[in-house]
């Protein structure tokens, strides 16, 4: 309770540097926490969101469309609820269990999927244990670990920047007693790779019996790679699987904050006293509202994949390769260090993603609207091409 404290405060913070500066071109206004997006989005000291709503906002991996008129209609509706401690949610936990065809002991809610890895590893790194990935990787799962005064054992990606599973049992295998969970971010951020429904299994049987492994689907909605699969029926056959998902991105309500856990329910059991229970009413409601519109949710897929197809494209034909991605973002090997080419995005109102390393030379670009994505290349093309 006391670390959560601690995290909340450092993000009051972060968000503090922020107030007030959106429209300098400054590249640590966009340092995050753990790979958390800092509060960019504060407004000026006037109060005007204005500098911040002509951003083109590519750098958190958001759906630039919005929620779909459903969705609105249906937090809209719940606003009747505002007054309220209890009140109807539309049956969320048992909606999403219905959908993932498992009960609802095996679903546990969380403000955001990342209050879920937070939840994942307070309860599995209880008492000083590790987690084990990939570097890079979604790095608020090492943030949190290392609030809590725990370690991270992080494995290079392979040469063609996928997770490197034999290397992963190997490492799990070696240090079995020192491990509290393994991570696996599928498809990954920031690369967009994803790991194949082969490899997952090579991993689960190849892992100790009953190492919990947390597999964070944030941006599964984007897949549409065939050798891909959901690990939730790992979770419903009982096996030591917890897989994270989310309403922020295909769903476009990362502001609102939602995003659950399918895990079998022993494990549900030991997580649900770790999490706080912060999910407002709207967002239930909305959440129910967006697992029904198949529809919204099929075209966000397309439109994000033919912008991506049509960015990396024209980037190719410029000369810079990008890694193939599965997600709504990709990496684009601009052959120089990225720093000093975030801050000139930044300077012609174009934010991007921050560093990761060790990959000091690939821009992380989120998918934006067709106009954003056209003020990203015009800014490559003067940035990096004719700079
Ligand atoms: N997992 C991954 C891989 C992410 O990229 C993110 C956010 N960028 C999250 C989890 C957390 O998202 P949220 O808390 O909004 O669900």
């Amino acid at each position: 309770m006391a670390q959560r404290r601690t995290s909340v405060s450092r993000r009051r913070f972060l968000g503090g540097v922020a107030f007030g500066s959106v429209g300098l071109a400054s590249a640590d206004l966009w340092a995050q926490r753990g790979g958390r997006p800092a509060a960019m989005g504060a407004p000026a000291a006037d109060g005007s969101t204005e500098p911040y709503d002509a951003l083109a906002k590519l750098g958190n991996n958001e759906n630039p469309w919005g929620p779909s008129p459903a969705v609105m209609a249906a937090m809209t509706h719940a606003f009747k609820y505002a007054n309220r401690y209890g009140y109807p949610d539309g049956n969320l936990a048992q909606v999403l269990a219905a959908h993932h065809g498992v009960t609802v002991d095996h679903i546990l809610l969380g403000a955001g999927s990342g209050e879920i890895l937070d939840v994942t590893g307070t309860t599995f790194l209880a008492g000083g244990k590790k987690v084990l990935g990939v570097e890079p990787t979604f790095g608020a799962v090492y943030q949190h670990a290392s609030g809590l005064n725990c370690d991270a054992i992080r494995l290079p990606l392979r040469s063609d920047y996928g997770q490197d599973i034999d290397a992963m049992i190997a490492a799990a295998k070696a240090h079995a007693t020192e491990i509290g969970f393994v991570y696996l971010c599928n498809p990954n951020n920031p690369t967009g790779v994803l790991v194949t429904a082969k490899e997952v299994r090579q991993l689960l049987d190849g892992l100790p019996p009953d190492m919990p492994v947390l597999i964070d689907e944030a941006y599964h909605h984007f897949v549409d790679d065939p050798q891909y699969a959901t690990s939730v029926p790992y979770a419903k056959d009982g096996r030591p699987v917890i897989v994270a998902r989310t309403f922020s991105k295909i769903a476009a309500l990362a502001g609102m904050r939602l995003g659950y856990a399918v895990a079998p329910p022993a494990l549900i059991k030991r997580m649900r006293p770790n999490s706080v229970g912060s999910i407002n009413a709207l967002v239930k409601w909305g959440g129910v509202a967006a697992l029904k519109d198949g529809d919204t949710e099929a075209r966000v897929k397309r439109d994000t994949i033919a912008l991506r197809t049509q960015a990396t494209a024209d980037l190719k034909a410029m000369g810079f390769e990008s890694i193939p991605s599965q997600a709504n973002f990709f990496m684009v090997h601009i052959k120089r260090d990225v720093v000093p080419v975030i801050a000139a995005f930044r300077q012609r109102g174009v934010v991007v993603g921050r560093p990761f390393p060790p990959m000091t030379q690939h821009l992380r670009v989120s998918i934006g609207t067709a106009e954003e994505m056209a003020k990203f290349m015009e800014g490559f093309r003067r940035i990096l091409v004719n700079g």
